[in-house]
């Protein structure tokens, strides 16, 4: 069972980061480098790739799997930094989480470890500020999970816009970064929708 769930986790995963890579790349070009579609268009390849290896694992060494070949694969910050949400997550429990609490003490132990790994919090307009906001909303155990980690992703990713980058690449701009969303915090975004997509149609 798990491993049909994560194939389509990873075919989900790798079809949005690939449909989305220009965008994800114009937004990085505005306040980054302009690579973000390209690093994460090359992990995701990366790990739909190794699909059946991975998902003849259980769900969390999976998890594990998938963020060391994002760690291995992706040259940029990003890719280091959805390694570790990811490796975190996966050391969180060998079976996929049951329950919308058990999946937002997954979500939530991910970004502690993204955070000390970033060496950054909330509000730095980051990947994290989608992040969080999607891990508060299902601890609230709301009773539509999967249409408040949505809102919540969107709201997120909609505020990095007024935000002054403090980490990454983008805060060497200052107050230049404002008025750009994150590119990071739209990959996240697009993940979350994603991973919501495949759940609803379990
Ligand atoms: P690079 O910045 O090395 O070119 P990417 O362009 O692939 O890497 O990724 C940039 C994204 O990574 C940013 O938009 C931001 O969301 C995220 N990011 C960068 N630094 C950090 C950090 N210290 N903590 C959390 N996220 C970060
Ligand atoms: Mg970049």
């Amino acid at each position: 069972m798990a491993e049909a769930l994560i194939r389509a986790l990873i075919a989900a995963a790798n079809q949005a980061v690939a449909a989305h890579r220009d965008e994800l790349s114009g937004l990085d070009r505005a306040i980054g480098d302009g690579d973000h579609g390209h690093n994460m268009a090359r992990g995701f390849g990366a790990i739909a790739e190794a699909a059946d290896e991975i998902a003849a694992l259980p769900f969390g060494k999976a998890l594990q799997k998938a963020g060391m070949t994002l760690v291995m694969k992706v040259g940029g910050a990003s890719g280091p930094l959805y390694g570790t949400l990811l490796m975190a997550m996966g050391k969180t429990g060998d079976e996929a989480p049951g329950t919308v609490a058990d999946a937002a003490a997954a979500l939530e132990a991910g970004i502690a470890a993204v955070k000390q790994r970033g060496k950054s919090d909330v509000g730095a307009k980051t990947m994290l500020d989608v992040l969080a906001p999607v891990a508060e909303a299902l601890r609230a155990a709301p009773p539509d999970p999967r249409a408040a980690a949505r809102a919540a992703a969107d709201e997120g990713l909609a505020a990095t816009r007024d935000m002054r980058a403090t980490k990454g690449r983008a805060a060497f701009l200052g107050e230049r970064s404002v008025g750009h969303l994150d590119p990071g915090a739209r990959s996240s975004a697009l993940l979350v929708h994603a991973v919501c997509d495949v759940l609803e149609k379990q």
